[in-house]
């Protein structure tokens, strides 16, 4: 049987690690709240990271406890009942008998039987994996086993006393991607690059970027995504020196720049891609002099990926890179060991270079552990992605109101990185030859 995209035997592997990591401990994972955009207008329902990665079960109202013990290991998942009425409003629901059949757990249960049955599914446990503040009703019944733990725990001995976050031992494991996802991040990002070439096709000046905007997440639907992983980033002129715009609310100009920053969630997975196009479809002599110096930095960023290097010496280059550049460019000077000590680019580069990339956009995963960066390993998914940002003022010289980022995604492999959003040039003049080939 498959789920999505995925055979049940992957998420079946994934219980299995994390059951032998818990030991005596239960893990309880609640499905995601449906949330509202205003009154009772909900918006389209996001199903939690966790609950997927270790079942693929997308509905709303379920919950998945994993007991660890070696004896009576098992795994049961807690879901809707069936209600023709219910599913006449909202659509067709699994039940728990089909549930258990589609995610291959060990028992199946309805959700309404969450409340007798969860203090006994604890029992004998010495903790908890339970992230607090999350889901209020399964965190109420967490903590009265916690509190009848104590009262009888005394004289038995035995009892839930601790609660740890589920985190500590499913980030790491989503942090190395499996075969699997790796290739729906493949798709994500192929989906993203689609967008791209789509939006710059039909930029022009007099355009409004919400337009631009419109025709990147149309190609996002049409190409099979759920939508946008997060807000997308559309600015123009000065509106590409802030760093989260996303109001897309202004028409560009002719010898604008218009930074974009976009991703395609498709299968829970994110894209996330960055690139700056001049509207006009030509670089001024300034806007291309900073696109250099910026593409340059996201080449050494490239190259330096390859495992056992830290995530910090990746960043380290692209800092070096860009001081160099600075210097070049005469917005900085002096000696450029000095600079680097001094963090001058900050001013310029205000942000790391990379950060995670799976099922969320902003990936879970330590970046550092006792201290110490994290060193890459194949199968780790990354963006990388240098900027340069000349906010209007004195300080930016002939540079005042340019933003440029180029962002991509990669992965880890056993010898160096693949760049999974390959598909769009990161030249400059491959990428204002993409500009108004659509319009007209
Ligand atoms: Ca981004």
């Amino acid at each position: 049987m498959t789920v999505g995209a995925f055979p049940q035997s992957a998420f079946l592997a994934r219980r299995q690690r994390v059951m032998d990591s818990i030991g005596d401990g239960v893990m309880v994972l609640p499905a995601a709240p449906t949330l509202f955009r205003a009154g009772d207008s909900a918006l389209s329902y996001r199903p939690d990271s966790e609950l997927f990665y270790l079942t693929g079960f997308i509905e709303p109202d379920a919950v998945l406890v994993l007991r660890g013990f070696a004896k009576e290991r098992r795994s049961v998942l807690f879901s809707r009942p069936r209600d023709p009425d219910a599913e006449r409003w909202t659509g067709p629901r699994a039940g728990p008998e089909q549930a258990r059949a589609f995610v291959g757990v060990d028992e199946a249960r309805s959700i309404d039987r969450l409340d007798q049955e969860l203090a006994g599914l604890l029992e004998g446990a010495d903790r908890v994996f339970f992230r607090l503040g999350k889901d209020a009703r399964t965190e109420l019944l967490v903590r009265s086993a916690l509190q009848a733990a104590r009262a009888k725990g005394a004289r038995r001995g035995v009892g839930p006393r601790g609660v740890m976050d589920p985190g500590v031992i499913l980030d790491e494991l989503r942090l190395r991607k499996d075969p699997f996802e790796v290739e729906a991040i493949r798709a994500a990002a192929r989906i993203t690059v689609e967008g791209f070439r789509a939006a710059f096709a039909h930029t022009q000046a007099g355009m409004g970027e919400w337009e631009v905007q419109a025709e990147l997440e149309a190609a996002f639907r049409r190409l099979g995504a759920a939508g946008p992983a997060f807000a997308t980033i559309v600015g123009s002129g000065e509106n590409g020196c802030v760093l989260h715009y996303v109001d897309n609310s202004r028409r560009m100009e002719d010898g604008d720049l218009v930074l974009i920053d976009a991703g395609a969630e498709a299968g829970m997975y994110s894209g996330d891609v960055s690139r700056t196009a001049p509207v006009s479809g030509r670089f001024s002599p300034e806007q291309r002099e900073v696109y250099q110096v910026v593409e340059r930095a996201r080449r050494l960023a490239l190259e330096a990926i390859r495992p056992g290097v830290r995530i910090s010496e990746v960043h380290a280059e692209v800092v070096r890179s860009m001081v160099h550049g600075l210097c070049g460019l005469g917005v900085l000077s002096g000696a450029e060991e000095e600079l680097l000590e001094a963090g001058a680019c900050s001013a310029f580069f205000p942000h790391r270079t990379s950060h995670w990339l799976g099922l969320e956009t902003h990936d879970v995963g330590d970046y550092a552990q006792a201290g110490e960066s994290i060193k890459l390993e194949p199968g780790m998914v990354l963006t990388i992605e240098p900027g340069l940002y000349f906010a209007p003022g004195p300080e930016s010289g002939a540079f005042e109101g340019i933003g440029i980022r180029v962002e991509d995604d990669v992965l880890v492999t056993k010898d160096g990185g693949e760049v999974l959003s390959a598909g769009l040039p990161t030249d400059p003049d491959e990428v204002a030859s993409l500009i108004g080939t659509g319009s007209g």
